[in-house]
């Protein structure tokens, strides 16, 4: 934005992330179903919506402050193109749809005096609709949760754990017998999952949080450390028992084109463990029935004979997570896997996982750089920074009273929806150091503004600050002021 204010040129930016729109574009167009539902000045479309789209997607992008309602999705997906629909673009999942929105698309009309275009045929009643959108039962979402989790037993912990890939060197230091230089993805990590719960993990590219969630996952072989899961260690799953540990952890990968063999169908992908695991012929269609309906690929007829890139990404994200559920695992670890999905059916993956927690008792590492996404969904949170925990605790805690410096950069840079909100933001400067040259002490300190000697002398532990559930690795943490926000909207 910098560089576009300094050569003075326009920018078409592309994105689905609303927050980044709010606090960067004058103007904003929202498209649905190949149509422009909505334009005008950012301020007017996101303050004041007049389409009920607008209105869903803006309930759709989860927010990092507290006091925020949870975010709430729009209710099936997109129309398919190939037969686009003769009515509004967007009836199957509007709640405020009538037999005239069946009819016809609507026009693109002006809204008077004020810069801001909508096409819906009941932009008359804007402001009621907009009242309506706000409540999650119009868009048929309960929000009663129950905090479940912390009466569940563990079900994974690991302690100190280490993933260190020695580096090639010179035949010289082979010769002399010197160390090969390592890159200490994960370095020394300690934390417990229980069942029903979701572990967040944070952290910019490069800091090990995926490395972590192979290693759990036993992907990736430990360098040291311990890893306890279900009353049982890494090495005696090793022995073994690796078949077993697979029906009860699973990973869910980032990039479901990547997971996903393109060849075969959704019954093949999703049947496919139940044969590795010998599971009984005769049941198998009627458990992957059930395991789709399960994550929402409803009615499973409908899908069965579909090959991936027949289907949207939020249906491909829910084949890969039907593969990991269909053997009724007790752990999964889910990396980055809402990514490539846009807010609405972000939220969608969200809420699915959650009830996975929720309702079937199944503990989740949930690994991301969105951090909203991981304060709306998990109930620990964990920030990552060259492969170390520098921060975690439960999740209000650490968003609300981040403690480590780090942690509140992190927040700081998460984007608003509401482009009135006026946020100071804390920014993170520099790049992380290089991992196989990590600086003395404070591994942060190049990058801390608190940093002084006694950082550079000795490297900060875990410990607790101002809960016992809260810890940060910090000799000098954040004292939070209240954040400010100053909001309008009707
Ligand atoms: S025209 Fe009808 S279906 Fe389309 S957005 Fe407006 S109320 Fe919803
Ligand atoms: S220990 Fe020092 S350098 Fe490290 S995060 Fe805390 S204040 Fe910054």
């Amino acid at each position: 934005m910098h560089g576009q204010e300094r050569v003075d040129s326009s920018l078409l930016l592309i994105t689905h992330e609303i927050g980044v729109i709010a606090e960067t574009c004058d103007e904003l167009s929202i498209l649905y179903g190949g149509k422009v539902m909505e334009q005008g000045s950012t301020g007017n479309v996101l303050i004041n919506p007049t389409n009920p789209y607008t209105m869903g997607l803006k309930n759709s992008f989860p927010e990092i402050e507290s006091g925020t309602d949870d975010a709430v999705s729009i209710p099936g997906s997109p129309p398919n193109l190939n037969t686009p629909p003769t009515g509004c673009a967007f009836v199957d999942r509007c709640p405020f749809a009538d037999e005239t929105c069946e009819g016809s698309h609507p026009d693109f009309v002006d809204l008077p005096n004020r810069n801001q275009r909508s096409a819906c045929h009941h932009v008359d009643r804007a402001a009621q609709i907009r009242r309506d959108a706000r409540q999650p039962e119009t868009w048929g979402v309960e929000t009663t949760r129950e905090d479940t989790h912390k009466e569940q037993d563990v079900i994974l912990s690991v302690s100190d754990l280490e993933k260190h890939y020695s580096q090639s060197q010179s035949l010289i230091d082979q010769f002399r017998g010197n160390e090969p230089p390592k890159v200490r993805a994960v370095d020394g990590v300690s934390f417990s999952v229980s069942r029903s719960e979701i572990l967040g993990v944070a952290g910019e590219s490069g800091c090990g949080k995926s490395t972590l969630g192979e290693t759990i996952a036993l992907l990736e072989e430990p360098t040291g450390g311990e890893i306890l899961f279900d009353g049982k260690s890494a090495e005696e799953y090793q022995k073994g028992g690796m078949k077993q540990f697979r029906e009860k952890a699973q990973i869910v990968f980032q990039d479901p084109f990547d997971s996903l063999n393109p060849r075969m169908t959704v019954w093949k992908l999703v049947s496919e463990p139940l044969k590795i695991h010998d599971r009984s012929p005769t049941d198998r269609e009627a458990v992957v029935r059930e395991t789709l309906e399960r994550v929402g690929l409803t009615p499973p007829s409908k899908f069965l004979d579909q090959y991936p890139h027949e289907l949207s990404g939020g249906q491909r994200q829910r084949v890969a997570i039907a593969r990991a559920l269909v053997l009724d695992p007790d752990f999964l670890v889910c990396d980055e896997p809402a990514s490539m999905l846009d807010v609405s059916l972000k939220v969608n993956l969200l809420n699915l996982l959650r009830s996975l927690a929720d309702e079937e008792n199944i503990g989740i590492i949930y690994i991301s750089h969105d951090l909203a996404s991981l304060a709306q969904v998990s109930d620990q949170l964990a920030i990552m920074y060259l492969g170390r925990i520098v921060e975690i605790g439960e999740t209000d805690r650490v968003v609300e009273a981040p403690q480590h410096p780090y942690t509140e950069r992190l927040l700081s840079a998460t984007p608003e929806k509401d482009p009135s909100i006026d946020r100071e933001r804390v920014t993170l400067d520099g790049e992380p150091p290089n991992p196989i040259e990590l600086p003395s002490g404070c591994v942060f300190a190049p990058r801390c503004p608190k940093a002084q000697d006694e950082c550079r002398a000795s490297n900060p532990h875990l410990e607790s600050t101002v809960a016992d559930d809260h810890s940060a690795a910090c000799f000098f943490p954040v004292e939070k002021e209240p954040v400010d926000r100053t909001s309008s909207s009707d």
